[in-house]
């Protein structure tokens, strides 16, 4: 057991500072942040765009928000009870031009500053359909909506794996409708997603997943989504051959969002919801993995299928 982790944490190691030996990966000092060169961002933004034009065959509404969400709509969310360990709060001074040489001081004497800031308006989003659903209040169309988001989200989950990062990029394709409409969308987007990534050279393979709800009940919760099959991951060896990575997810999440949002199908029933997500960061560190270091030496096939 205890020689398995060490195997992956050396795994993991290994593959990070390959990565940053290459160029491609920038450490910042910070555990899962990083910043990224220009090969590692055509990689992105070239298998980005595979996902864009799948998913513009469905004529989506295209949705760009920032990485926040308003408190007020984050706590309409079951997050800060399913997933408290990962959540992201931004804060700031909030206090008086009177208040500051305390502030001041606590930093040059290394005292807890921190304790002298307040919370903002807003928290980070931890995935990028969250800001989506407080604009979907009300009554769906007939046909539902099917929606494209794509933006960086933040997850407190700090990790010596270089595809764990505390803030990374998703694309999303999320349909709210029936609960028909939201199954058929989420296995069409599993075979799709397959698809996708077998065309660049990862050799995917479907299971079945689940959220990493937090504590005792979150076991109870994530063995659920287990047993009705709920959740789906594709997943491919990146660091480690032994714990392969999922590099999307598709989720059918019944009326969960359209229960805490009121979001109603033209029915007049709770809205059901299901969504896509592609981890941009980690299919290109799959690709970096199984194609090596140098996308100009990447096999012809892929490189077409990339227009790389
Ligand atoms: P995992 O089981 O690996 O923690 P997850 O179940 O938390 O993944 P989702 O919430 O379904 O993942 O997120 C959608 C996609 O975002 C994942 O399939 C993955 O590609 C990517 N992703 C999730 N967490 C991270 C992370 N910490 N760093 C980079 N990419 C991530
Ligand atoms: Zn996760």
């Amino acid at each position: 057991m205890c020689g398995a982790h060490d195997n992956i944490t050396a795994a993991y190691e290994g593959f990070s500072a390959e990565l940053i030996a290459a160029g491609l990966l920038i450490p910042t000092g910070a555990a899962s942040v990083y910043g990224y060169n220009g090969v590692f961002e055509d990689v992105i933004e070239r298998f980005d765009a595979l996902v864009s034009h799948a998913g513009a065959a469905l004529k989506p509404e295209v949705m760009r928000f920032t990485p926040l969400l308003t408190r007020e709509n984050y706590l309409r969310t079951d997050h800060l009870e399913t997933f408290p360990n990962l959540m992201g709060s931004v804060h700031s001074f909030l206090g008086t031009e009177k208040e500051l040489p305390e502030l001041i001081r606590k930093r040059q004497q290394r005292e807890g500053w921190a304790d002298d800031l307040g919370p903002t308006a807003v928290m980070l989003t931890p995935a990028v359909c969250y800001p989506l659903y407080p604009t979907a209040t009300g009554t769906l169309p007939p046909q539902g909506r099917l929606v494209d988001l794509r933006g960086f989200v933040f997850r407190h989950e700090p990790s010596a794996d270089p595809a764990r990062l505390q803030m990374f990029r998703m694309h999303e394709f999320v349909r709210l409708g029936t609960p028909d409409q939201a199954l058929d969308h989420r296995n069409y987007w599993l075979k799709k997603g397959e698809e996708i990534l077998q065309s660049v050279g990862l050799d995917v393979k479907p299971v079945v997943a689940n959220d990493p709800f937090f504590g005792r009940g979150g076991r109870v919760m994530a063995a659920t989504q287990r047993e009705q099959h709920l959740k789906y991951e594709l997943i491919v060896p990146v660091a480690s051959a032994e714990k392969p990575t999922a590099v999307a997810s598709s989720n059918y999440h019944m009326d969960h969002f359209g229960h805490s949002f009121d979001i109603k199908s033209s029915d007049g029933e709770v809205a059901h919801s299901a969504c896509v997500g592609f981890g941009l960061e980690r299919i290109a560190l799959a690709l970096f993995k199984t194609h090596g270091y140098v996308p100009a030496q990447w096999p012809h096939s892929v490189r077409q299928a990339m227009s790389l």
